[in-house]
């Protein structure tokens, strides 16, 4: 069991942008500020670990849905297509080969 905090409100469980009102509740974690996984975590390539869209500051990322790591299965390597960015060199989307996460499963 893998402790991941809250990258969007950076563990304090409140909403970074005040959208709602000083006392609301981050809306990626639900003012828990934390997440607990069962697989390997990894940061996530497509938003650096932020978990903000790199397009749009008030957006949580698509990638990793605003948590700041993805998870992963077994041995990955690094997608040859975004060369480990997570994103799409022409759209700026993510990738579609790695879906943002920058690894792909080793040997295919
Ligand atoms: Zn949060
Ligand atoms: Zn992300
Ligand atoms: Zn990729």
């Amino acid at each position: 069991m893998t402790q991941i905090t809250c990258a969007f409100c950076k563990g304090t469980g409140k909403d970074p942008f005040d959208l709602l009102s000083e006392l609301a509740t981050c809306q990626v974690c639900g003012g828990r500020s934390k997440f607990e996984v069962k697989e390997q975590a990894i940061k996530c390539a497509f938003c650096k670990g932020s978990g903000i869209y790199p397009r749009n500051a008030r957006v949580t990322c698509t990638v990793c849905n605003g948590k700041g790591m993805v998870t992963v299965k077994g041995a990955t390597e690094e997608c040859s297509k975004c060369k480990g960015t997570g994103a799409a060199k022409d759209s700026g989307l993510p990738c579609t080969v790695c879906n943002g996460k920058g690894v792909v499963h080793k040997g295919g």
